[in-house]
């Protein structure tokens, strides 16, 4: 019987008033787990042989007290039937009544910190919590979380039957697409853009080019370019590396313009300027994104490599390109603009010796996944300091001195060489883009850091001075 409604158990529960359910627990329980749970049949031939030779003995009674004494443990039971207690002298003594779902009185640190904060609202059956039908947690007023979830056990109050595998697969099922559902954006990978990609034919071409609004933006204190990428038609925008101090310009360009706001992007965690992307969405209500695995505590949303936001006939593509950073993102707009963010730079590069930078990779990434895309593709990057705006991927193969005929060795050497200074804004602009620009933290900069920072220093000088002839792209000092 129990097998056969095991389907509409939940329903059946469900239906059921809490008075009724708590009738069900105080005459039915016993019964319930003795015919619902079942053991395997060769453990259960052992147990039987262990009851037939005496060495195993079942007793219904209730432990009273237990005392721990040099060669055991001495336990004071009271047999169910009959007063009588009794003291029975044991080695060893082993809880097996399970874990404490009672959640009203449970002393786990996690259900505790819950309980106080009224995250969760316990089930008064002393069941788990109370949660919706989807997994979603009740909080102590009674208002669905947008956050918090469960399956298995603790719904156990409001399912009953939640804690095995066939269920728990089904709940887990419905909560990942509750999860996916409540994320703010549904993107649809496609392949990265590459060489072998034949570039649009004409027609398609027309009007990708007719849609796409794109302007570059400079600021001059950090050097940084910042992008806006927009369709003309549907008027929705994206900017990518925005920067604090340009925030006022930006917002009266979308005006001006007649724009809205999508998202914000990121390239990568910078350590030169703070993002405006958090200001932005204060002002918009856009959207910020970072890159998948960027350390970034308030993003909307990160995208991951191939992953592409569509405004539009526009389509801005993701291509992951580490090195500069681990977490770095070059974006391809349509087949035709590439914005390298500082993995690649006008005849130059990011440098790879700060955040989680590493040389072998950038050059990895440089010569396998930009310098292959199609010659004609418009090369724009996250920084230039000496006024150049815009390059080609044709140009960058043939002049760029640090990849144009260098192996991979000669271009880690070259970046190990480079003795750049530390920039000075890293300690505040790397937590402060941890959180999009919303916090600013205060700055302390601690004896220690101070001292490692003049020995950084005086290890620059030297390095500049030795390296000057060979590394003489180095003296720009401000690649970040
Ligand atoms: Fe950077």
């Amino acid at each position: 019987m129990v097998d056969s409604i095991r389907p509409i158990t939940q329903q059946l529960w469900s239906q059921l008033s809490r008075t009724e359910q708590a009738r069900f627990l105080r005459h039915v329980t016993p019964y319930w787990d003795v015919h619902r749970h079942r053991i395997a049949p060769e453990i259960g031939a052992i147990v039987q042989a262990l009851l037939q030779s005496g060495q195993l003995i079942v007793m219904a009674a209730r432990i009273q007290d237990y005392k721990a004494s040099v060669d055991g443990v001495n336990v004071t039971i009271k047999e169910r039937k009959g007063q009588m207690q009794q003291v029975l002298r044991v080695d060893r003594m082993v809880n097996c009544t399970g874990i404490q779902i009672d959640y009203r009185h449970c002393n786990h640190p996690l259900i505790v910190h819950l309980r106080e904060q009224g995250l969760i609202r316990p089930n008064t059956l002393g069941l788990g919590v109370d949660s919706t039908p989807d997994g979603i947690l009740y909080d102590a007023q009674g208002q669905a979380s947008p956050y918090l979830y469960t399956i298995g056990t603790p719904s156990k109050g409001d399912l009953w039957e939640t804690i095995a595998v066939p269920e728990i697969r089904v709940q887990a099922q419905h909560l990942v697409a509750t999860i996916l559902q409540s994320l703010p954006l549904r993107m649809k990978a496609i392949p990265p853009l590459s060489r072998k990609q034949p570039v649009p034919t004409v027609p398609t071409d027309n009007v990708a080019s007719d849609s796409l609004l794109f302007r570059q933006f400079f600021d001059p204190e950090s050097s940084t370019y910042t992008y806006l990428i927009a369709d003309r038609h549907t008027k929705e925008a994206v900017f990518v590396d925005t920067v604090l101090e340009q925030v006022e310009r930006d917002l009266q360009t979308l005006t001006e313009l007649g724009l809205t706001l999508r998202y914000c992007l990121e390239t990568h965690i910078h350590a030169d300027h703070i993002t405006g992307a958090g200001q932005l969405r204060q002002q918009t209500g856009s959207q910020v994104i970072v890159p998948q695995y960027a350390t970034a505590k308030s993003a909307d949303h990160s995208l991951a490599d191939g992953d592409t936001l569509t405004l539009g006939s526009v389509q801005i593509t993701a291509i992951a390109t580490p090195g500069h950073t681990n977490a770095h993102l070059a974006y391809g707009i349509n087949t035709t603009h590439l914005l390298t963010g500082d993995a690649l730079l006008i005849r130059g590069c990011g440098r790879t010796d700060l955040q989680s930078g590493d040389a072998g990779t950038l050059y990895d990434t440089v010569t396998q996944r930009l310098l292959t895309l199609p010659d004609e593709v418009l090369v724009y990057p996250a920084h230039d300091y000496q006024g150049r705006t815009v390059s080609t991927i044709e140009e960058e193969k043939r002049f760029n001195p640090r990849f144009s005929d260098r192996t991979r060795e000669q271009f880690i050497t070259i970046m190990n060489n480079l003795g750049l200074s530390y920039p000075k804004k890293i300690n505040q602009a790397v937590p402060a883009n941890q959180y999009c620009g919303d916090f600013i933290p205060e700055v302390e900069v601690n004896i220690m850091e101070q001292a490692e920072l003049l020995e950084k220093q005086e290890q620059v000088k030297k390095n500049v001075v030795t390296n000057e002839q060979i590394y003489d792209d180095a003296h720009l000092g401000m690649y970040i």
